[in-house]
């Protein structure tokens, strides 16, 4: 293990790359090949996010900044920009670890100004990540919102939330709790180029199958459909059926979005691996960030079809958060649509 700890120029440097959180360290370590952590203590943990009223969240809470999960397409590259680091490879393997987390969340939760709001995870970027299986931030971060009752929502790609499942089941018998699995599609070989840092589609929905058993109502975030690659209707319906079968209580399609940050590298990677795509992909994109309305409505109406034909949802729970897709053609008010909270996080989803 090599610790590379900051000289004091570099830690007198580090506030103006990280914003206000204090760079303590940064680590290699051979057990997380090619990734960089970025150890910082963090000033503030809760975020407000601006604008809430069109979004299904309103506060946030993210540990991480960066993500090995390393999709192609994640929204949140570009929030690598904001910390003068790259936003392609170095979005995958340079992560900021807000080591102390827990540790603010509890002080911010126990000021007399928190009326207990929900709170949503994973909206940036995996808060189960690679990272979290090395710096367990999320055990922490659950114990404090349990003792305070405070309602929240987990997205993820990572299997490794299946650690804290019983912390997340004994939080969801006292609170408003929900979790969220983001599987676009079931095609294995989109996931291995597409999601390369990812935990298969089919593990990801043993966690949906998992922690429905365990009495936590889980939703399936069919994101991204990714066009002319993942959108077929056999493979629209192989997914589906796969989420029902998982158990999920809903599932909300949301077709990829090419905003900027995400589309120079996924057209990049179109390029390498489907370079007979790039002129339909100019013809259904132009120079926008969203696919066309009709697009995304045939996407969600195809879905809603197949969701009602294997019995999932629709499951109105009071106080629940669903992550719903966005209105079609409402650019630039989308849940990730890379608003800046006050903390300097940008807020997208997975
Ligand atoms: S889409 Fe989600 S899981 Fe994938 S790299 Fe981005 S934050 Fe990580």
């Amino acid at each position: 293990m090599r610790w590379n700890n900051l000289s004091d120029a570099d830690r007198n440097a580090a506030p103006g790359l990280f914003g206000t959180d204090v760079v303590t360290r940064t680590v290699d370590t051979p057990e997380f090949r090619g990734i960089t952590f970025h150890e910082v203590r963090a000033r503030s943990l809760v975020n407000r996010v601006p604008g809430a009223s069109r979004m299904p969240f309103e506060w946030t809470v993210n540990p991480y900044r960066g993500c090995s999960h390393a999709c192609v397409y994640c929204f949140a590259r570009r929030t690598h920009a904001y910390l003068d680091l790259d936003t392609g490879a170095g979005f995958d393997s340079q992560i900021v670890v807000k080591v102390n987390a827990a540790e603010v969340l509890r002080r911010e939760l126990a000021t007399g100004r928190w009326q207990g709001q929900h709170i949503a995870m994973g909206t940036n970027v995996d808060c189960y990540q690679r990272a979290e299986g090395r710096y367990r931030l999320m055990p922490g971060i659950l114990d404090a919102l349990t003792e305070h009752g405070n309602p929240f929502s987990i997205l993820t790609k990572g299997t490794l939330v299946l650690r804290d499942a019983e912390a997340i089941a004994r939080a969801a018998r006292t609170a408003d709790v929900s979790v969220s699995v983001s599987v676009g599609f079931v095609d294995e070989e989109l996931w291995r180029t597409v999601e390369p840092g990812t935990p298969s589609p089919l593990r990801r929905l043993d966690v949906v199958r998992t922690l429905t058993g365990m009495g936590v109502p889980v939703g399936v975030l069919m994101a991204p459909v990714v066009p002319f690659l993942g959108d077929a209707p056999d493979q629209l319906r192989a997914t589906v059926r796969a989420v029902a079968a998982a158990g999920a209580v809903s599932v909300t399609p949301l077709a990829l979005h090419l905003r900027p940050g995400a589309r120079e590298w996924f057209l990049r990677w179109l390029e390498e691996h489907h370079p007979q795509l790039l002129p339909s992909y100019r013809g259904l994109y132009g120079d926008g960030a969203y696919a066309p309305r009709w697009y995304q409505r045939r996407v969600t109406g195809q879905v809603h079809e197949l969701a009602a034909e294997y019995g999932i949802g629709p499951v109105h729970r009071p106080g629940a958060h669903r992550f719903r897709s966005p209105a079609p053609g409402t650019g630039g008010t989308t849940p990730g649509e890379g608003r800046q909270g006050p903390g300097g996080t940008q807020l997208t989803l997975l």
